[in-house]
């Protein structure tokens, strides 16, 4: 145990240890650090397992500005409650528990008291490379052994879902089931799934859970064959322009996970007539769209964000009763900066996710 010194006032504090990155062009290397030690409503959790996001990459290489370093990503976290504050209700030590890309919100705004804190309007405070919302320090996340939440921003994993292969489902997972929520994917509407990485596998388990009829775009050939066996009803590759012929007009729905720049206009004809292309991807440049992509076929173009603390509850239950989990690769902690240049060539299967036994 070490101690912080606060307005003399002596905080209890608990060593961890994980991964870090020191700057954006530092590999992550081995990291100690101190958690909070549990406050009334705070639950302490052992991590076991952590996923591997592409947001983890483009923050730890500060793609998207404003990066806070030293920075331990992860926030695909999958653990065991160790320990719980005195007016902890909702988790006992030994449950399963998983954390996903929030940590806390104001909790008072409407977006907040609506149940979708990461729309909040003070904005969210993300598991990592966020400052805690007292300001004293950023937070840190998943790739790492231990972590303090509050209760209310911790999720229950059902008993079947095993942890490694549920980690994943607190971002990628919520992320895809989100939209295709919102925007109704179910019997009768066709959903093209463009980009079929971490976020987008897990896309096509969802959407053809749903019954909607699933339609898989990626940049090669090479995926076709698993598209397939995760539930997809059709399979076009984006390399081949005859793609953008043949299914002009015909989505419902396209959610939109690819990383890097591509030309949304072309992806927008594509759309049928009211149909909507969800964009999920965050490249690292903006992205020019033309008042005619829209115009032709009234359109729309929309942007979603993760999910709400009971939607990532709900989704956790749908994969529960649906028998979903992530398909993954477990690597040990030394592996991280392997892992990261693997999913930067779309070379993943379809998530990395670290053991932390191994750290
Ligand atoms: P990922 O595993 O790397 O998947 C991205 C997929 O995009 C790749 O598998 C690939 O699919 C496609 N792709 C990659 N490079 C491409 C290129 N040059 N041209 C065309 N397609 C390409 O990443 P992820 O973890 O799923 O995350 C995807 C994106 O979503 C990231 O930008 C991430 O930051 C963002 N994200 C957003 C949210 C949110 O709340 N909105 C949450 C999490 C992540 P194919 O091989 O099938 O083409
Ligand atoms: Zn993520």
């Amino acid at each position: 145990m070490g101690y912080l010194l606060q307005s003399s006032k002596e905080i209890l504090m608990i060593p961890a240890k994980g991964y870090a990155a020191k700057g954006p062009k530092a590999p992550l290397t081995p990291f100690t650090f101190e958690r909070r030690d549990p406050k009334d409503q705070d639950v302490a959790i052992d991590i076991k397992f952590c996923g591997i996001c592409h947001s983890d990459i483009h923050q730890a290489r500060d793609e998207w500005g404003g990066s806070i370093f030293p920075m331990v990503p992860g926030h695909e976290i999958a653990g065991i409650v160790t320990q719980v504050g005195s007016k902890v209700t909702k988790y006992e030590v030994g449950d399963h528990v998983g954390v996903g890309c929030m940590v806390d919100s104001c909790r008072h705004c409407s977006p907040c008291e609506s149940g979708l804190e990461q729309y909040c309007q003070a904005g969210m405070t993300g598991t990592y490379n966020s400052m805690e919302r007292d300001g004293t320090a950023a937070t840190q996340g998943g790739y790492s052994n231990k972590i303090v939440v509050n209760e209310n921003y911790v999720l229950k994993i059902p008993s079947n879902l095993p942890l490694d292969a549920a980690a994943p489902l607190l971002c990628a997972g919520v992320t895809l089931y989100s939209p295709l929520m919102h925007w109704k994917a179910g019997p009768g509407k066709k959903v093209a799934i463009l980009g079929m990485g971490g976020l987008g596998h897990m896309g096509v388990k969802i959407a053809h859970a749903l019954g909607a009829q699933v339609t898989v775009l990626s940049h090669s050939m090479k995926k076709m064959e698993d598209a397939m066996h995760l539930g997809a009803d059709h399979f076009f590759t984006t390399s081949d322009p005859e793609t953008f012929t043949k299914l002009a007009g015909t989505f419902d729905l396209i959610i939109n996970t690819v990383s890097a720049e591509i030309d949304w206009n072309q992806y927008l004809g594509l759309v049928k007539l009211d149909g909507t292309m969800v964009v999920v991807g965050v490249p690292e440049k903006p992205t020019p769209v033309h008042s005619f992509s829209l115009i032709g076929g009234r359109k729309s173009l929309a942007g979603s964000g993760i999910g709400g603390i009971k939607e990532t509850q709900d989704m956790l239950n749908f994969c529960s009763k649906h028998n979903i989990t992530c398909d993954i690769e477990l690597i040990s902690a030394d592996k991280i900066n392997e892992a990261y240049e693997r999913v930067l060539k779309s070379d993943v299967r379809y998530r990395f996710v670290i053991d932390m036994a191994t750290l």
